[in-house]
């Protein structure tokens, strides 16, 4: 069956005992036994859970995996691959990830002993085997990146990380499946926030993990047990509901974002948009090649600081808030916001740069809302 039909049937029979289309929020900790032994598949909630089941069987087909396992967060999904690795062992990572990836890798595991090498998203692409040595377990990608929109070459990066031996995992936030699958590219795991587009909505927070590996299944099976960050059944519901639009969103969400990105670019206050849409982006044939389209996420940088903030503080349409992927439109400044973590690293987020989650809304009114606030700044010519 095609994507579109799988998002809205896959995991999701009818309910049996009473014909509900719509599957049931299972809200129950725990199962009766008929007697000891003698269950029915549930025995308690942390280890399974009919609508988080169904959620992760959904999820699962959209990314061609045999395997999917949800979490409470985007985090928690992080948290617990990460867990497949050990103190010593060498993580080599883009160095364009989101914040609270570069968090978790530089406050909670490097001081543990975990240790961390960082590559450009370019250098994963072309030059990741030499970075790569007999400790490296671990490859961390995210493609497009958060927030500058780099591109990596996910089947590249996946030959040099199974020749290194080390299991590469892509952060496939930005894109979802709908547009790019990293597993059928050669990736070992994908992992989700699906607080972003997947939930669709800003009502849920989530996260997911996939692979088609079973030595890696069954140790993410334990660890989400193990480790309990599992999500609770209204969200595993929130996340599934969301999925069943996933397609029709995202096309939306990438005929807006291609409008705004090209208006973007001809607009004598902008000095640079980065949308892999656009022939100008670097890597627009690689974009071409591994995804079916562009996405929703738009960066672009203005003159200067203050030529920002001022646009952030003009818009009445687009949001000011952090978190991208919902129907509506959000901007943010994301050098004080979502990565505000990566300040004081050896690649922070330029301060002139502003993120755009394009939002469902009429590509005529979002235009219009950025229109007026970007008058407000003086052309980049002017202010250099
Ligand atoms: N990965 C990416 C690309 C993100 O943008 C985010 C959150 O913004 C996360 C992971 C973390 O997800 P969550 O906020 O659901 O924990």
């Amino acid at each position: 069956m095609d994507f579109e039909t799988r998002a809205i049937h896959e995991g999701q029979e009818p309910d049996p005992t009473t014909g509900s289309v719509i599957p049931p929020i299972y809200q129950t900790s725990t199962y009766v036994h008929e007697e000891v032994g003698a269950h029915k598949g549930y025995v308690y909630s942390r280890s399974a859970n009919p609508t988080r089941t169904a959620l992760e069987t959904c999820l699962a087909s959209l990314e061609g995996a045999d395997h999917g396992f949800a979490f409470a967060s985007g985090m928690a999904a992080t948290t617990t691959v990460m867990q497949l690795v050990n103190p010593g062992d060498r993580i080599v990572s883009v160095n364009d990830v989101y914040g609270g990836t570069y968090r978790l890798f530089s406050k909670v595991l490097e001081p543990k002993g975990y240790d961390f090498s960082y590559l450009s998203a370019e250098q994963v692409t072309s030059d990741l085997a030499s970075a790569c040595d007999d400790k490296t377990r671990l490859v961390w990608i995210e493609t497009p990146t958060n927030p500058l929109m780099n591109l990596v070459d996910i089947r590249a990066a996946a030959e040099a990380a199974k020749a290194a031996g080390a299991l590469l995992v892509v952060d496939n936030t930005f894109a979802t499946p709908y547009l790019q699958r990293p597993l059928d590219l050669g990736a070992d795991i994908v992992v989700h926030s699906t607080t972003k587009y997947l939930g669709g909505h800003s009502d849920v927070i989530g996260g997911f993990a996939a692979t088609n590996d079973p030595t890696v299944a069954e140790r993410l099976k334990f660890l989400q047990n193990a480790t309990g960050s599992v999500p609770g059944p209204f969200d595993s519901w929130l996340v599934l509901r969301g999925l069943k639009t996933l397609a029709v969103r995202m096309d939306r969400h990438c005929a807006n974002a291609e409008r705004i990105a090209a208006w973007l670019e001809e607009h004598p206050a902008v000095e640079r948009v980065r949308y892999p849409g656009l022939t100008s982006h670097p890597e627009h044939e690689l974009a071409r090649s591994q995804m079916s389209g562009f996405g929703g996420m738009i960066s672009f940088e203005l003159a200067t600081k203050e030529a920002a903030l001022e646009v952030l503080r003009s818009t009445d349409l687009w949001l000011l808030a952090e978190s991208l992927g919902g129907v509506e439109s959000l901007i943010e400044h994301p050098g004080a916001m979502t990565h505000a973590s990566t300040a004081d690293s050896p690649f922070p987020t330029p301060d002139t740069l502003i993120r755009l989650s394009v939002g469902i809304e009429s590509a005529d009114d979002l235009l219009a809302d950025l229109e007026q606030a970007l008058a407000k700044v003086p052309s980049a010519a002017g202010a250099s």
